[in-house]
């Protein structure tokens, strides 16, 4: 069962000013029905507006400080990645579910972890764990070549139509398996974005790093931390940023000692 508590960021400075706030953001949010993309007349907001709103006040508000992230969210459709969702829905401050138990991640957290990768275009990244196809989307968005790999195959299927539908065919490539040996055809990458918690670092991951790369991952089970690994000239740096809720990561990482 996933909770709405998931890959809700725990950090107290600045979740905590703003905390009171958030349920009336949310509330706003959904309030007021009519909405479609690019309508803005008439009393009914727009999907842009929503998106806007989203990039305002549930990244730039908090911490979020890199224009081409928040460009990129205010450019990718959302909805359009939670199809079975109201649209509206899908620009609130929460992760949703996307069928077989896994989540679209929160806006925040998305943008947290695009802006943790530190990618300048053109860029390579792979990401582990594409579920909906959206984090992989802002990363092509912000000039990158992004491989993605789910462990799924009806969620890997479902975003590479998707994917292709938005326009990102030719600058994301999909793939079904398991992501723990990451894709050592395409690598360096200059970042891997793992979406799902390990109980420890995938050790071909860090692997798969050019020098200077960043592995962005939440590790841990019941409690996480989102780590950043930064590949030196001499080995790996890590840094831990703050603590989070993820789904599980599957698969090898969890037949390891
Ligand atoms: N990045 C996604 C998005 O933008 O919607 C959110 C992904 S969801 C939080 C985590 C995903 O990781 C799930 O779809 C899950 O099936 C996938 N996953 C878990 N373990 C995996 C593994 N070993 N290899 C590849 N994908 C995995």
């Amino acid at each position: 069962m996933q909770s709405d508590r998931y890959e809700t960021r725990l950090r107290a400075s600045r979740a905590g000013r703003l905390g009171p706030l958030f349920p009336w953001l949310a509330l706003w949010l959904v309030a007021g029905c009519g909405f479609a993309e690019g309508a803005g007349s008439g009393g009914s907001r727009s999907l842009v507006q929503a998106r806007n709103e989203m990039v305002e006040h549930q990244l730039a508000a908090r911490d979020i400080r890199d224009e081409r992230v928040l460009e990129a969210m205010r450019k990718v459709r959302r909805h359009r990645y939670a199809p079975d969702l109201d649209p509206v829905r899908a620009y609130e401050d929460r992760p949703h579910s996307i069928g077989e138990g896994q989540t679209i991640s929160q806006p925040y957290i998305v943008a947290l972890m695009s802006e943790l990768a530190r990618v300048e275009p053109p860029c390579k990244v792979l990401e582990v764990g594409t579920g909906s196809g959206y984090q992989a989307a802002v990363l092509a968005e912000m000039g990158c070549t992004v491989y993605t790999i789910e462990i799924i195959e009806p969620l890997a299927r479902r975003a590479r139509k998707i994917l292709e539908s938005e326009g990102y065919g030719d600058r994301v490539r999909t793939r079904v398996g398991d992501g723990y040996r990451g894709w050592p055809e395409q690598a360096p990458f200059d970042a891997v974005v793992v979406t799902a918690a390990a109980p420890r670092v995938p050790r071909p991951l860090l692997e798969q790093l050019r020098e200077g790369g960043r592995l962005v991952i939440p590790v841990g089970d019941y409690w996480q931390m989102l780590e950043v690994h930064r590949r030196t000239t001499s080995g790996f740096e890590r840094e831990k940023i703050t603590s989070v809720r993820f789904v599980p990561m599957t698969g090898e990482v969890r037949r390891r000692p």
